[in-house]
């Protein structure tokens, strides 16, 4: 079934660059979508229209059947962002805070209560809190480093940290801009090997923005092109060339 249904999206920033042009597409449970396309093509003002971080200029977006521009309540936004994990290029952990309690971040968006923020802002959560994001670190293969500072990790591991925190909100959805772009190429398959993962046994939705054709055949399971706000292609991995 349809999770995500995209239509006739455009973006015009203030100065006037145009950032999406008539872009529309659906995106399937369960699949591994890649976008794809030069800096500067519009990926990452997609995933932030995705997500409600941006406002689109004209046309809609659906979630899970939702129009989410008609969306209003602070709550009912919040609601959307907990079902959506975001991952980005350059982790955004919380440098100084230890591994687990990055992972733990992400029980805020699952229940996002005053009482919650404040016993976390404490470092306190919950006996059920903590297995979770123990579950999700042990699933990217990291929960020996649970103790140490995020900013004592390699970007490889971080990336793993976010992909863990990700995961404590209990998302359908993960949306991942250039998760690999700030890596080495061998870094590059490790941290793809474990998104793959998370879309293959968990059964996530992944949208992922990448700049280079190298690991969409191994990875996305469909594939869409943009050049200068505009779909050039969509289809199979299989079938894409270089024209983009
Ligand atoms: P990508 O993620 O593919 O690199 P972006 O969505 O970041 O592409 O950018 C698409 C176009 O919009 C680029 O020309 C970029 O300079 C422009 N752009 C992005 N963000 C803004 C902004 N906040 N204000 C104005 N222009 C922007
Ligand atoms: P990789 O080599 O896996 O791509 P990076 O280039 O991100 O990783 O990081 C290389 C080293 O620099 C790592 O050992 C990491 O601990 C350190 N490092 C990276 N980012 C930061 C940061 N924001 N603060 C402190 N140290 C960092």
């Amino acid at each position: 079934s349809v999770i995500l249904s995209v239509k006739n999206l455009t973006k015009t920033y203030g100065n006037g660059v145009k950032a999406l042009r008539d872009v529309s597409f659906d995106v399937e449970q369960g699949e591994f979508l890649v976008v794809i396309g030069l800096s500067g093509s519009g990926k990452s003002t997609l995933m932030r229209c995705i997500n409600r971080l941006q406002e689109p200029t004209s046309g809609e977006i659906y979630f899970q059947g939702q129009d989410i521009g008609k969306i209003d309540k602070k709550e009912q936004i919040r609601d959307l962002r907990r079902k959506m994990g975001m991952i980005f290029q350059h982790f955004n952990l919380i440098p100084r805070q230890s591994v687990l309690t990055n992972v733990l971040m992400g029980c805020l968006g699952r229940k996002n209560t005053w009482r919650n923020s404040w016993l976390s802002l404490l470092g306190i959560f919950s006996e059920e809190d903590r297995k979770e994001a123990l579950k999700n670190l042990k699933l990217v293969g990291i929960s020996e480093k649970s103790h140490l500072r995020a900013d004592q990790l390699s970007g490889g591991q971080k990336q793993r940290v976010a992909i863990a925190r990700a995961l404590t909100q209990n998302p359908v959805l993960l949306l991942a801009d250039e998760p690999v772009a700030s890596l080495d190429p061998a870094t590059c398959h490790v941290v793809m090997d474990y998104l793959k993962k998370v879309n293959q046994e968990l059964g996530i939705t992944v949208i992922a923005n990448l700049h280079f054709l190298s690991l969409v055949r191994q990875y996305a399971t469909r594939v869409i092109a943009l050049k200068e706000g505009q779909i050039v292609f969509s289809g199979k991995p299989s079938e894409i060339t270089e024209e983009w």
